[in-house]
């Protein structure tokens, strides 16, 4: 008999909540997580004043929190933000922004052992719950396993009031999910790749869950922000049980990472993968006319035009696709699309 040696470990979001001005119990929140005095609330701009300033008037009283202002993503941000935190002796990190304050804030907390809350200010990613960060460098942007986060305060005053634009990609992205689910189904199949089935039914309902409602989720309204949020939370836990980002990234996140080095910043990363899910999933042979439709319902894109690309600049991100990350075996197939059926592909789906 052979030994039996598997062993993984998971680490979720311990305390998640979600709903109209939930970022009042900020404070409250982080005692019931028994955090220590010192706190670094990371932060942008935008975000400061739409939220950080709020969250910082609420901690005062019973924390000492100091503030870092920060930009994008990158490797000497994160450096910067870890600065920041030592020289506060910060025990804890709350992260209010965007995508990219909370990728700084998940990988600085990895890196200095520390936990951190994700206030998002706006959901554009299923990243918010999970345990992958985005970083950019010189050569485009990294997946990088972080820490997911202690706490989720997610706001739905505060997301509402951030351009509706955001909410729908969030909504793109985790509709996403079906193609990716499709593409490690179809690895399972003909690589015996393992599978999680509670992964993959977290993120499989998610997606499904988004594309029920569709019809709900409209700019300006609280309640679709609050349809939306528990999905992409589930979708973000879905990476947490399988331990990679497999459930909710597959082919159409290739392509969308094709896209960004083709023309970067052009789009929002969710509206670039829900655009490509419609024709991963008439490549896998499925109902790729049920995701446009979904997404036409949110008001997300679901042609390279309302991206802001080319016909030639698609096709040329479909054929190069398979070489963005060969060692996850897609529908992509190995050898990847020819430039003929690539443009099939995204012609009979009137992506082009
Ligand atoms: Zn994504």
């Amino acid at each position: 008999m052979v030994a039996f040696t598997k062993r993984r470990s998971m680490v979720f979001p311990r305390s998640v909540h979600i709903g109209n001005n939930v970022i009042d119990d900020v404070a409250d929140i982080c005692r019931s997580l028994q955090f220590g005095k010192n706190g670094l609330i990371v932060t942008g701009g935008d975000t400061y004043r739409s939220a950080g300033n709020r969250v910082e008037d609420l901690m005062q009283e019973r924390y000492d929190i100091a503030t870092k202002l920060t930009g994008n993503a990158t490797f000497d941000n994160l450096r910067e933000v870890e600065a920041s935190a030592k020289e506060h002796n910060a025990s804890f990190l709350l992260a209010v922004g965007g995508g990219s304050k909370i990728d700084l804030a998940k990988m600085a907390a990895k890196n200095l052992n520390i936990p951190f809350i994700s206030i998002p200010t706006s959901v554009s990613h299923d990243g918010i719950a999970s345990d992958r960060a985005s970083l950019k460098s010189e050569n485009g942007s990294s997946s990088m396993n972080a820490v997911p986060p202690t706490g989720i305060i997610a706001d739905t005053r505060v997301i509402c009031d951030a351009p509706y634009r955001y909410l729908a990609a969030g909504c793109a992205d985790v509709i996403a999910n079906l193609t990716a689910l499709g593409d490690w189904e179809y690895a399972n199949r003909t690589k015996k790749e393992e599978i999680s089935s509670s992964a993959f039914i977290l993120a499989k309902h998610s997606a499904e869950d988004i594309i029920s409602n569709s019809n709900e989720i409209k700019p300006g309204l609280e309640e679709s922000v609050w349809l939306v949020l528990k999905p992409i939370i589930a979708s973000g836990v879905s990476m947490c049980i399988a331990g990679s980002s497999r459930p909710t990234s597959g082919s159409e996140h290739m392509v969308s990472h094709a896209l960004d080095i083709i023309k970067p910043d052009t789009a929002l990363h969710g509206e670039q993968c829900g655009v490509a899910s419609i024709m991963m999933m008439k490549l896998q042979g499925g109902d790729w006319k049920r995701i446009r439709e979904a997404l036409k319902n949110i008001g997300a894109p679901t042609t390279a035009k309302e991206l802001g690309f080319t016909s030639g600049e698609m096709v040329h991100a479909l054929v190069m696709a398979n070489t963005i990350r060969p060692e996850r075996f897609t529908k992509l197939g190995e050898k990847g699309l020819t430039e003929k059926k690539a443009e099939r592909l995204a012609k009979d789906t009137g992506v082009i």
